[in-house]
C-alpha cells in the first residue's frame, strides 16, 4: 500500500481527475475546482498534482509541443491523439498484444525500457466544422453499405 496523506483537497483533486478525460493543465483543473472549492489555491492544485503524479495516482504527460504540463487521471495504459486544430487530446486504447520493446531492443542495441506513441490528427468536432457543406453536397446519396 502506498502511504500518503489524503487531505480533503487532495481527495477532491484526485476524484475530479479520475472523471476528466481532457488532460487538463494545473490551471485548467484549478478553474474547474474553484467554483466547488472557493478556498483552494492554484499553488495547492499544482502541489497536489505533483504529489499525486509522483505516487502514480495521476500521470504527468510529457507531450510534444505543449508548453504547459498536462495531467491525466486515466490509469489505464493508453496513447494520445492530438487535434492539430483545437489542441484537444483524446485517449486511444492500447491493444494488449502490442509491445514493440523487444523488437526495438534488438534493432537498436539499447536496453529499451519504455515507449510512448503519440498521434496527430483532426478531432470529430473540428472535422465537422471544416466541412459545413458535407451534409448537403453532391455526395449525400453516397452511403456506405453495412
Ligand atoms: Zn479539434
Ligand atoms: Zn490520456
Amino acid at each position: 500500500m502506498i502511504k500518503m496523506r489524503m487531505t480533503s483537497q487532495r481527495k477532491a483533486i484526485l476524484e475530479t481527475m479520475s472523471h476528466l478525460r481532457t488532460h487538463p493543465t494545473a490551471d485548467e483543473l484549478y478553474a474547474i475546482l474553484k467554483p466547488k472549492m472557493p478556498k483552494i489555491s492554484l499553488a495547492t492544485v499544482y502541489r497536489n498534482l505533483e504529489v499525486l503524479a509522483s505516487q502514480g495516482f495521476v500521470k504527468k504527460l510529457s507531450l510534444g509541443g505543449s508548453a504547459q504540463k498536462r495531467f491525466d487521471g486515466n490509469p489505464e495504459p493508453h496513447w494520445h491523439v492530438h487535434c492539430v486544430k483545437c489542441g484537444r487530446i483524446g485517449d486511444v486504447e492500447v491493444k494488449k498484444d502490442f509491445n514493440p520493446i523487444q523488437d526495438i531492443t534488438m534493432a537498436s542495441g539499447f536496453d529499451v525500457q519504455n515507449f510512448q506513441i503519440e498521434f496527430w490528427g483532426i478531432c470529430p468536432d473540428c472535422k465537422e466544422e471544416s466541412q459545413p457543406e458535407a451534409k448537403t453536397g453532391g455526395r449525400r446519396h453516397v452511403r456506405k453499405k453495412r
